[in-house]
């Protein structure tokens, strides 16, 4: 387990802020743990999460990275996630799986950090920092498959795309868009 991941906050304008982790969580048992801090530490203030996590009074500057989305990530960079304190969620990113020789960070999905009696999985982690998310449709436990899909009519990028969890098992499928809107569809 441990991957090299950037978590941070995103600044606007396609810039962001974010810690460098070289034992880093995907986003799998990542999000059970922000969504923990942001409900028990924070009291769901996102604008006082995201300057505590960039703070560089609390994290040493070589961990310290400023960049922008549209930059190449590193090679070795698995994942990007980003607070959004404007929609108290997250963005995900990962490097462009298609395209090895040219990385681009590319939307891997969405999630808000609220936690609502509508969510299509409850998410769960335990002090191994090892998470769980359960359909709330059949049951099914990391029956998982991220994908985004470009919303006809929209802008190119991120901002254009929806992110899409879906329950291999039942086929529900959660949809966020770029303003953090949700949507569950449930199979008949
Ligand atoms: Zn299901």
């Amino acid at each position: 387990m441990g991957q090299r991941t950037y978590v941070g906050v995103d600044k606007g304008k396609g810039r962001y802020h974010a810690v460098y982790h070289q034992n880093g969580l995907y986003v799998h048992d990542l999000l059970p743990e922000l969504r923990r801090d942001w409900q028990d530490i924070y009291h769901g203030d996102t604008a006082a999460m995201a300057a505590a996590m960039v703070d560089p009074r609390r994290v040493h500057r070589s961990y310290l990275h400023r960049g922008r989305i549209t930059e190449a990530p590193s090679l070795d960079m698995e994942q990007l996630t980003l607070l959004e304190p404007d929609h108290d969620g997250v963005s995900v990113y990962v490097p462009h799986q298609n395209k090895p020789w040219a990385p681009v960070w590319s939307l891997h999905s969405r999630h808000r950090l609220t936690v609502t009696d509508t969510d299509l999985f409850v998410v769960a982690g335990n002090d191994e920092q090892i998470g769980t998310w359960t359909c709330t449709r059949c049951g099914a436990v990391d029956q998982l498959a991220f994908t985004t899909r470009h919303r006809r009519g929209n802008e190119p990028g991120p901002n254009g795309e929806l992110g899409i969890v879906t329950c291999t098992a039942c086929r529900s499928a959660e949809t966020t868009d770029s303003l953090f809107k949700v949507t569950v569809d449930h199979t008949p």
